[in-house]
């Protein structure tokens, strides 16, 4: 029998479950690159570049034997099985709701054609659609979510080994990796080198070194993002280079701590994004919260690309928007900094930040990033209080206080005492001067007063 796997969001190896299953008979794994129109949120151009790196790195797991494709799923899977005489189709389930819809209809195209297919999970430690109060509803708010519907239901499947030695059968006739496209030629993308190696052998790597060095600091350490206590597995788990089911079995392994039931609950919180994603399918582009429709929304874009481009004024923003443009990533406290200062400060509508979160994250996730803005909004589920501004001056004194993360992202502001490192624009002529620092010139003068604008802000809120 020959059983094709379509890899998707399931670029590993290990604890792969419809791959294994495929792995008993003869194996044809195949990747479909999908850019198809009417594809509703095409891959950003940061993931892009991941994708690329994760696929060559697959390819070479399984030596060779990867069959690339280019174009519509339905179409290609359709010609595959009938081509090359494949019996049974399998795959891992994604939970994005326009991927639910496809595959219903990928699955009843190949069943017309008599073809076998079966779906697993290997992205989530619970299934969403198990997951219900007692009223058979859907949960809405966090720590029920987590402590009633997650932690007192079925635990999380084990995780399954590596298959050894499989059989593989694949088509000649197929793409390269570097035939479908997914480089620019943009510089930026070059940088992500320097920080990142990508692949399920590079998660695992990146688990153990957290395990070692940092797991013993994540409670507390997981909010200076100086100290980087925390894993950045993110993107390995979206791209499905490592699943949740191996971080839980490994975590649940050490003795419970603060540590561990931290890190363990913040695996919640990707659960409780998929969940409210598979539940509420218009996260990504409506307000959770119906409300909120009503907010005057100011489109600046002056203010939009000073934000983007990290030229704010404000250093703790600056450092983070460009943290993001450097290396793809961003601390998880600078993302709520740098959110809530769009959103409550230069008051534009969370789906800008969404949408350049989207572009340029490697971690670009439909799920954790809809459920993080609406997050900071106020307008999601369980989300932050609108009133809940966060200062970015008080913010960096608190989570960088010795200003290490700002000054290696924002390197101009390098010789500035820590006195005014926070507010550059108050510091002293003779102290800027020293510094080598001219507000206006070198550095911006901050594009709002915080004061003014939040009390703006507050005041549009309370109208809702
Ligand atoms: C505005 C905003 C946008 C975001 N966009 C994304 C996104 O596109 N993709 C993404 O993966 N995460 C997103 N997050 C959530 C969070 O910031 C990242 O998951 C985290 O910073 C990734 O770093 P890490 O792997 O070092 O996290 P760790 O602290 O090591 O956490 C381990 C894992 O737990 C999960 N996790 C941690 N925090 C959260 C959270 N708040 N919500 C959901 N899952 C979480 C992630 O999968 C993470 O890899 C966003 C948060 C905000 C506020």
């Amino acid at each position: 029998m020959k059983i094709l796997h379509w890899f998707r969001q399931d670029l590993r190896l290990h604890d792969n479950p419809a791959f294994s299953h495929a792995a008993e008979h003869t194996i044809f794994p195949v990747y479909i690159f999908d850019e198809t129109e009417g594809h509703p949120f095409p891959i950003g151009s940061a993931s892009k570049w991941w994708l690329h790196h994760s696929l060559k790195s697959l390819k070479d797991s399984l030596l060779g034997n990867l069959s690339l494709y280019r174009g519509s799923p339905q179409d290609i899977l359709l010609k595959l099985v009938e081509k090359h005489k494949i019996q049974k189709v399998v795959w891992n389930r994604c939970y994005d709701p326009w991927r639910i819809q496809q595959d219903k209809v990928i699955k009843l195209s190949l069943r017309e054609k008599g073809i076998e297919v079966e779906s697993f999970n290997g992205s989530l430690l619970w299934e969403p659609f198990d997951v219900l109060k007692k009223e058979g509803n859907p949960y809405q708010v966090f720590t029920p979510f987590y402590q009633n519907g997650c932690l007192k239901g079925r635990p999380p499947r084990k995780t399954i080994a590596t298959v050894t030695n499989p059989i593989f059968y694949h088509d000649t006739n197929s793409l390269s990796v570097e035939n479908l496209s997914l480089l620019s030629k943009q510089p930026w993308e070059e940088k992500f080198h320097h920080h990142w190696t990508v692949g399920e052998q590079a998660a695992q790597k990146r688990l153990e070194v957290f395990v070692e060095d940092h797991l013993s600091f994540y409670k507390n350490g997981r909010d200076f993002p100086a100290q980087y206590h925390v894993s950045k597995l993110s993107p390995y788990l979206h791209f499905g280079e490592i699943s949740p089911h191996q971080l839980w079995e490994e975590i649940n392994q050490i003795e419970p701590n603060l540590h561990t039931e931290c890190f363990l609950k913040e695996l919640g919180w990707r659960e409780f994004s998929h969940y409210l994603l598979y539940h509420f399918p218009t996260l990504p582009s409506q307000n959770f919260q119906k409300k909120f429709d009503a907010f005057p929304w100011e489109n600046n874009e002056t203010f939009l690309n000073a934000w983007k481009s990290g030229e704010t004024g404000y250093p703790i923003i600056d450092a983070g928007m460009r943290e993001l443009w450097q290396t793809g990533y961003m601390h998880n406290r600078i993302r709520m900094i740098v959110g809530s200062f769009l959103i409550k400060n230069l008051l534009i509508h969370w789906k800008k930040g969404e949408q350049w979160f989207w572009d340029c994250l490697l971690d670009a996730d439909l799920a954790n990033n809809s459920a993080g803005w609406q997050w900071v909004a106020g307008s999601g589920a369980d989300a932050a209080p609108y009133f809940r501004i966060f200062n970015p001056t008080t913010q960096a004194k608190k989570f960088d206080p010795e200003g290490i993360y700002i000054k290696k992202f924002v390197p101009e502001l390098k010789e500035l005492p820590i006195a005014y490192l926070f507010e550059p624009w108050k510091a002293p002529l003779s102290i800027l001067e020293k510094a080598k620092i001219i507000i206006g010139k070198t550095y911006p003068h901050p594009i709002v007063d915080l004061g003014t604008s939040r009390q703006k802000a507050l005041f549009y809120f309370s109208t809702l």
